[in-house]
């Protein structure tokens, strides 16, 4: 996971310490810095350590030990080398080659943060953003298109008539068109653009940097494409609503209530349609 969908990484906190890989590096060289962190964090702080270095917790007792063994390696490593190789390649070599431990911590972090902010960012059944994720997105692209002044559409897509697949057909198959629709989804979007599960069965994509019309044929795409698809025994249909920015829009809550009427009006003219939102009679 790389460029764009990295921003999102950031937002997952979740097995992270509050300390940086600099402040263990100033920690080292610096005694009075040390014992900053040792008053602020108590016993955890080696716990702290390991965690930011190997992504694994351990007891406080251990992880001390584990530390001190560490740094004495780095010191080694340092005179053989005859320069600083850093606290990582020290941690990675000791827990690797000398305590044959690396089965379990793990440095490389980036496969595993990609992996964690992937599955805690995205909905298991569509595959979609979650909407959390949506609204964090949603903000940072408003925000961009102030400043850019680049035009920035919200796509509101509702399933047709979808209580009646789950009535008529059972909720696994409506959890299957929801896979199915989600998975269409992703793959005829571009890169820039964030597709979210905004609820139940109510989807939303938000289409940074390209023109109103632009998005208005990307929703009439996806709407065509989803209407096109086979399932089991039957088919479904989509309603999109879209709002563009404009300079009466200020707040996130203001695209969204504009592409829900325009939404709302797609349903009520007959669904199965796009319909862009025009501005308040
Ligand atoms: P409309 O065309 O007006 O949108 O009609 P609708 O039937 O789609 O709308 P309604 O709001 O009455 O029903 C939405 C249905 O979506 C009801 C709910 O059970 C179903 N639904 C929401 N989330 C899921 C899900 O994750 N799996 C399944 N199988 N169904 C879901
Ligand atoms: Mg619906
Ligand atoms: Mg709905």
């Amino acid at each position: 996971m790389k460029g764009d969908q990295k921003q999102y990484a950031d937002l997952i906190k979740t097995e992270n310490s509050t300390l940086s890989l600099e402040n263990i590096e100033s920690s080292i060289r610096h005694k009075n810095i040390r014992k900053h962190f040792e008053k602020e964090y108590g016993e955890k702080l080696y716990s702290e350590i390991l965690l930011v270095l190997t992504h694994e917790r351990y007891e406080p007792e251990k992880a001390k030990l584990i530390w001190n063994k560490i740094t004495l390696h780095l010191d080694n490593l340092t005179k053989i080398l005859d320069r600083n190789p850093g606290i990582v390649v020290a941690t990675l070599d000791y827990l690797s080659n000398f305590q044959n431990s690396l089965l379990s911590p793990v440095l490389v972090q980036e496969d595993k943060s990609d992996f964690i902010s992937e599955t805690t960012t995205r909905d298991g059944l569509t595959q979609l953003y979650l909407k959390n994720v949506f609204n964090f997105a949603l903000e940072k692209e408003l925000e961009k298109s102030f400043r850019s002044k680049k035009n920035l559409s919200l796509l509101m897509i509702d399933i047709d008539d979808f209580k009646q697949v789950n009535d008529n057909y059972g909720h696994l198959e409506g959890d299957e068109a929801l896979r199915t629709i989600g998975k269409l989804i992703n793959e005829n979007i571009r890169k820039m653009d964030t597709a979210a599960r905004y609820g139940g069965e109510e989807l939303a994509i938000i289409v940074p940097e390209s023109t109103p019309s632009e998005a208005v044929l990307l929703a009439q795409r996806i709407r065509e494409k989803i209407s096109k698809i086979k399932f089991s025994s039957y088919s479904v249909t989509v309603s999109i609503g879209v709002c563009h920015s404009s300079l009466d829009i200020k707040t996130t809550n203001d695209m969204i209530s504009r592409a829900d009427e325009a939404l709302y009006e797609a349903k009520q003219s007959g669904k199965n349609r796009v319909v862009v939102f025009k501005g308040r009679k």
